[in-house]
C-alpha cells in the first residue's frame, strides 16, 4: 500500500516509516520540523541524537533500498497537502503531525491557541484532501487515551449503549480531557466522526496509550535511523523520562502520589498496531475507534520498575514524588476496553521490564547529553495557568517534601 505519514520526522513517524517500508509498503511523509523547535524552546534536546532530514533520508535509502519521498512543509498549508495527495496518491494517511504535549499546551494562552489551531487545522486539511482528491484513502488518526480522562466506569472503544428515560441509543463515550492538548484531540475526533458521516470518508481514530522505547529492530545501529527520545517536562513522557533520569542517577519523579493509572505500549508494539489498522481499513463512511495500549500501570509502579532494572545495571536511583503540577485524579478507577486490535491479531509480547532494559542500555551512552539538559526534567508548567521557574536539584527536595505531605 502507499502510506502517507503526516509528521514523519517525529518519534512515531520516523519509526513507522521504517517499519512499513520493511514490511513491504511504500511511504511518503510530510513534516515542518516543529517538534525539533518545541523541544529547543523547552531548553532541551533529544537524548538520542537525531540526524538532519537530509542524512536521515540517505541512511534510509542505504538501509532499505527504497525511496522515501519527503515533503517539507506545514500541514496547515492546504495547497501543500493537496500537492502531496495529487503526487503520491496514498491508499492510507496516518496522521501523527500534531503537537502532542499537554504541558506545552498549558503554558499560557498563546501555547493553548497554537496547539489547538495546529492540531485541528492539520486534521481538517487531511479530511478535505481525502474528500477533494482521494475519497477512498483511509484516514488513520492518532488520538490519545487521555481523551477519555479517568471516568468512574469502564471505558469502551469509542461508543456505548445508553438507556435514558426508557429509550435506548448508541452514543460516543463522553470525553473528559485533562488539558488543552487533549481537548484538541477530542475536537479532532468529533470532526472526523462528522466527516465520516457527511463526506463518507473512512477513518480509524486510535486512542493510544503512552508510548515508550528507544528503538525497533529495523533501525539497526545506523545513528541516522535512530528516532528521537525526549526527557524534558513537556515532551518527555513517563517511562521515557524515568529511563533518562535513571541513567544519570537522578531521582525518578512521579507527580503527586503516583497512583494515577494509564495505558502504556512499547514503541515496537505501537508499530504493529498501526500496521494492523492500516492493512485492515475501515469501510467507506465508517468511523471506528481503537483503544491502543498493551497494559495498564500506575505511574509509581513504573518508576519502581525502572528503578529495579536500573539497579540491575549498577545504577543507584531513588524515587521522589513531586508536587503534582497537573489537575488530575490521583486515586481513581481505570478499566478501558482494548479488544479490537487483538481481534485483528495484536498480541502484546514485550514486558515493560524487558523494554526498559533495552532503553537503559541505549541511553547509557547518552549520559552527557541528558546531564547537560537535566534542568529541563523538572516541571514548572502548572495547570493553574502560570509558569514557575525554579532552580534545580535543591528544588527537588522541597518539591518531594510537598508531594509527600
Ligand atoms: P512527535 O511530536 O514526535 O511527532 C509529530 C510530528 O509532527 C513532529 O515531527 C512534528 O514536527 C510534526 N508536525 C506537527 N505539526 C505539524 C504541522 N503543522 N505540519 C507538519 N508537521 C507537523 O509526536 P509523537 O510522539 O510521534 O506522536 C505522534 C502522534 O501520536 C501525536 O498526534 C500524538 O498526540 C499521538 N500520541 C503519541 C503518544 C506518545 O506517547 N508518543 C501517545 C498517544 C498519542
Amino acid at each position: 500500500m502507499r502510506v502517507l505519514i503526516a509528521g514523519i520526522d517525529g518519534y512515531l513517524g520516523w519509526t513507522l516509516a521504517q517499519y512499513l517500508v520493511d514490511t513491504g509498503h511504500e511511504v511518503a511523509g510530510i513534516d515542518n520540523y516543529s517538534r525539533r523547535s518545541w523541544v529547543a524552546e523547552m531548553d532541551s534536546w533529544s537524548a538520542i541524537p537525531i540526524a538532519p532530514m537530509s542524512e536521515r533520508l540517505q541512511g534510509f535509502h542505504e538501509r532499505y533500498r527504497e525511496k522515501l519521498t519527503f515533503y517539507e512543509g506545514d500541514l496547515q498549508d492546504y495547497s501543500l497537502v493537496e500537492k502531496v495527495f495529487n503526487e503520491f496518491e496514498p491508499n492510507a494517511v496516518v496522521h501523527l503531525g500534531e503537537c502532542p504535549s499537554a504541558p506545552y499546551s498549558m503554558i499560557d494562552r498563546d501555547h493553548a491557541v497554537y496547539v489547538q489551531t495546529n492540531n485541528i487545522n492539520s486534521t481538517f486539511n487531511l479530511i478535505f484532501a481525502i474528500k477533494d482528491h482521494s475519497p477512498e484513502t483511509h484516514l488513520v488518526k492518532l488520538g490519545t487515551m487521555g481523551e477519555y480522562g479517568t471516568p468512574n466506569t469502564d471505558i469502551p472503544e469509542g461508543f456505548f449503549d445508553v438507556e435514558y428515560r426508557g429509550r435506548r441509543d448508541r452514543f460516543p463515550y463522553p470525553r473528559q480531557a485533562p488539558s488543552w492538548y487533549h481537548w484538541s484531540k477530542v475536537h479532532g475526533s468529533n470532526n472526523i466522526m462528522f466527516a465520516c458521516k457527511t463526506l463518507g470518508i473512512s477513518a480509524t481514530d486510535i486512542m493510544q496509550g503512552v508510548v515508550f522505547g528507544t528503538q525497533i529492530e529495523q533501525m539497526g545501529d545506523d545513528p541516522r535511523l535512530s528516532t528521537r527520545l525526549d526527557f524534558d517536562q513537556a515532551f518527555g513522557t513517563a517511562i521515557n523520562r524515568f529511563a533518562c533520569q535513571a541513567v544519570i542517577e537522578h531521582p525518578l519523579t512521579p507527580y503527586g502520589k503516583g497512583s494515577q493509572q494509564r495505558g502504556f505500549i512499547p514503541l515496537r508494539e505501537s508499530m504493529k498496531c498501526l500496521k494492523l489498522a492500516i492493512e485492515n481499513p475501515a469501510a467507506m463512511g465508517e468511523y471506528r475507534v481503537f483503544n491502543q495500549f498493551a497494559e495498564v500501570h500506575s505511574i509509581d509502579g513504573l518508576a519502581r520498575t525502572v528503578q529495579h532494572v536500573a539497579s540491575g545495571l549498577g545504577l543507584d536511583v531513588e524515587v521522589k514524588n513531586l508536587e503534582n503540577p497537573r489537575m488530575e485524579l490521583e486515586e481513581h478507577y481505570y478499566n478501558p476496553d482494548h479488544s479490537k486490535l487483538r481481534e485483528l491479531g495484536y498480541t502484546p509480547t514485550q514486558s515493560v521490564e524487558d523494554e526498559v532494559r533495552i532503553m537503559l542500555s541505549d541511553l547509557i551512552p547518552q549520559r552527557e547529553r541528558i546531564e547537560e539538559k537535566k534542568g529541563s526534567l523538572l516541571p514548572d508548567v502548572q495547570w493553574g495557568g502560570y509558569r514557575r521557574r525554579s532552580g534545580y536539584l535543591g528544588d527537588i527536595e522541597a518539591q518531594a517534601a510537598e508531594g509527600q505531605s
